[in-house]
């Protein structure tokens, strides 16, 4: 083994995945505080802490961006030491893009549950998605000095919502109610937590009060056996497992995703977050045990696969990229094969472009440092990478590789934002452009039908968030207009049409004709372009112009000025002129024969629909149910919950009926709904609402006349 890799195996990269409200930021405040890399414990509540830096995440008290800090541990069992670092996830439905793209480049997930909530729906959601990346994972049981809280009923629901096969290696010691310590399963011993800000647990005997502890033990040794040929022998056998085979054996499960361990505490309180690290030491793996990153050669197209090994070609991903106050251009990048030098090239394979790395740094909690060199396995933060966005591949300029670049959900939600002061315009498109850069799932787009600058994004708290931004970050007062879907056109039906453009009268000319068919192509199909026009007719060189031409048209239908998806245009016949015809002329008769074809072939909108999840208590569930068609949604499967008297309710709804659903479910429920939702499909607005939505942006158009 090379001295590299020796250190590779030392590195956990890890995301702490909750819902919000679970305890994320609290504990992860602690876990940088006992690891000893920061002096001062942040509270949540009094907004003070390290990685929820940016001000409007305090005020909201959600962690938006996914910063990445590094510390260290020894695991006291095996003694072995780690470089951990947390890659930060936020819990809000509206932020998936930035959970994904933190999935990609984890190894490892700590997922902390609210020990009274139990499983709450965006949990389900993100653990999904975890599983799509393979992510080996470790449970945290929080809040367990809340009243209510209950590992039964929780590990129940994690078996039962998430399918997934939840390992208890604790049991928790109460005292006089109070939580106080757990019953360590795999050591036989007990935890005692002072609840003194930081102070280790204290060993002790397990105490006579904790019921069902020989289950516990014999369970999780028969199903940590269970994963193991010569384990599960001599389980069956009675000889003796000793802790060390059985933590070596659960490792493996981990990384296979065989078993999740569940352990528990209070971050609060500083109760269970010592034992929380060692696991995360003990069974999560380093980057040398995760499966090679594959990839293609941008050129020819051929499957690449790079190992994670130091002396591989050099190649990472770019995955998050932030301005930073201090430092400006910052990308975080995950490197997976090779290494890198501070001041040396590197090629960005998505862009196309060779950059110069300035700097490396690796992020503390509470500094940063200046490194030399990266090697596989790190997560390090980059100054150099100019134009470099998320998602963007890096690599040796002579081993190109494009890794899968992550993918984004569709913005859906708009709203149309200008400046406070119409001389900040110039300002204002500047400050989202830049906030662009640093986050795909939000665009900036000019209407040229309504003349407003609209901005799209996944939700409404998304966009919220953004406009804060422009106001704080770059002090540009704005004002906005209600959110809207992001509406879409199409066609229904069959065309043909033929478009000219022809001026021959004295000078150089003008000549092209284009006769195309137009067909509605299945639903999420984009826009299909072919040419079947004989080359006598239409030569080849004007291909371009003509499929130019309809694309230009694309952006916005002849129906309601919205972007046209889901046509096939097939280009059938035309005429050309040997000399005056020119590029410009077949895409304007291109253009021409597409408008023609597209106003005749019944022409509709669509809008974005979504899927609701609702959970109500029992007394509530007629109104909600009876609120959806009213909305012009169906409901779909009604479920009851596990842990409460009541019902899971999913129904799909157009997105334009769904803004402001946050305040009418609560005052339908007393406050006791709650709901998430994710983005379904598009589908046709019905005629009634979709003359209303045509008819008010004539009339804001026609305003700005
Ligand atoms: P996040 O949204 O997952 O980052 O959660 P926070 O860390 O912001 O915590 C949400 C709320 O729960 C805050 O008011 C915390 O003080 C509180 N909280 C976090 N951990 C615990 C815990 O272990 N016990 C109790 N009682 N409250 C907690």
């Amino acid at each position: 083994m090379t001295q590299h890799n020796a250190r590779i195996r030392t590195i956990r990269n890890i995301g702490i995945i909750a819902h919000i409200d679970a305890g994320k930021t609290t504990l992860t405040e602690r876990m940088l505080y006992i690891t000893g890399r920061t002096h001062r414990v942040g509270t949540v509540d009094e907004g003070t802490t390290i990685t929820d830096w940016m001000a409007q995440e305090r005020e909201r008290g959600i962690t938006i961006t996914a910063a990445a800090v590094t510390t260290g541990w020894t695991d006291a069992m095996t003694g072995r030491s780690a470089q951990i670092n947390l890659i930060d996830t936020p819990g809000h439905i509206d932020f998936t893009a930035e959970v994904q793209r933190s999935l990609r480049v984890l190894d490892g997930g700590v997922v902390v549950f609210d020990g009274v909530a139990g499983v709450e729906p965006q949990s389900e959601t993100v653990w999904r998605q975890a599983d799509r990346y393979h992510v080996p994972r470790i449970c945290f049981i929080n809040k367990m000095d809340r009243t209510g809280a209950n590992v039964t009923r929780t590990l129940a629901m994690m078996r039962e919502r998430l399918s997934s096969l939840p390992l208890p290696m604790q049991l928790p010691i109460f005292e006089a109610d109070a939580f106080t310590g757990v019953v360590d399963l795999l050591q036989m011993k007990a935890l005692l937590f002072s609840g003194e800000t930081g102070a280790p647990p204290t060993e002790a005997e397990i105490p006579g009060n904790v019921a069902g502890v020989a289950e516990a033990r014999r369970e999780l040794v028969e199903r940590i056996a269970e994963t193991d040929d010569d384990l599960t022998l001599r389980y069956l056998r009675d000889e003796v497992i000793t802790e060390a085979e059985l933590a070596a054996a659960l490792r493996r499960a981990v990384i296979d995703n065989a078993l999740v361990p569940v352990l528990m505490g209070s971050a609060l309180t500083d109760k269970g977050v010592q034992p929380l690290l060692d696991a995360i030491v003990r069974y999560l793996p380093s980057p040398l045990e995760v499966r090679s990153v594959e990839g293609h050669h941008p050129e020819t197209g051929e499957p690449q696969q790079r190992p994670p090994d130091p002396d591989a070609p050099f190649c990472g991903l770019v995955f998050k990229v932030a301005s930073d106050p201090f430092v400006g251009h910052l990308g975080y990048v995950r490197v997976y094969s090779g290494k890198l030098e501070k001041g040396t090239q590197v090629y960005n394979a998505t862009r196309q472009s060779t950059q110069r790395v300035g700097r490396l740094l690796r992020m503390y909690a509470a500094k940063r440092e200046d490194i030399d060199r990266c090697a596989a396995g790190d997560i390090v933060g980059m100054i150099g990478l100019k134009d470099s966005v998320t998602g963007d591949t890096l690599c040796a300029t002579d081993h190109p590789v494009l890794l899968e670049s992550i993918e984004f959900p569709q913005p859906v939600t708009k709203v149309a934002i200008r400046p406070r002061d119409p001389m900040d315009q110039e300002r204002l498109i500047g400050a989202l452009r830049k906030l662009a850069t640093e986050d795909p799932t939000f665009t900036v787009v000019f209407d040229q039908e309504t003349e407003e600058t609209v901005i799209s994004g996944m939700g409404e708290l998304h966009l919220e968030i953004l406009v804060d931004r422009v106001q704080r970050e770059f002090e540009v007062p704005c004002v906005v207009a209600p959110p809207e879907a992001a509406y879409h056109e199409t066609v229904t039906g069959r065309t043909r049409a033929q478009g000219r453009y022809i001026h021959q009268s004295g000078g150089s000319g003008h000549y092209a004709v284009v006769r195309l068919a137009l067909v509605p192509g299945e639903r999420g199909s984009g826009f299909v372009f072919e040419n079947r026009a004989s080359a006598s007719d239409v030569p080849q060189q004007f291909e371009r112009a003509i499929e130019r031409g309809i694309r230009d048209a694309l952006e916005e239908g002849p129906l309601a000025a919205y972007p046209v998806v889901d046509v096939h245009v097939v280009v059938i016949g035309g005429r050309h002129h040997e000399i005056d015809s020119h590029n410009r002329d077949f895409e304007i008769a291109a253009s021409r024969a597409f408008k023609q074809a597209y106003r005749r072939a019944r022409p509709i909108l669509l809008e974005p629909v979504m899927t609701v999840t609702t959970r109500v208590p029992e007394a509530y569930v007629g109104p909600v149910v009876s609120d959806i068609p009213a909305r012009g949604g169906q409901v779909g499967r009604m479920q009851l919950m596990e842990e409460e008297a009541g019902y899971i309710i999913e129904a799909t709804v157009p997105l334009s009926r769904m803004f402001g659903y946050v305040t009418t479910l609560r005052s339908l429920t007393s406050g006791r709904g709650r709901y998430t939702m994710e983005y379904a499909r598009y589908a046709p607005v019905p005629e009634d609402r979709a003359a209303e939505i045509i008819a008010a942006r004539r009339e804001r158009a026609q305003r700005v006349r």
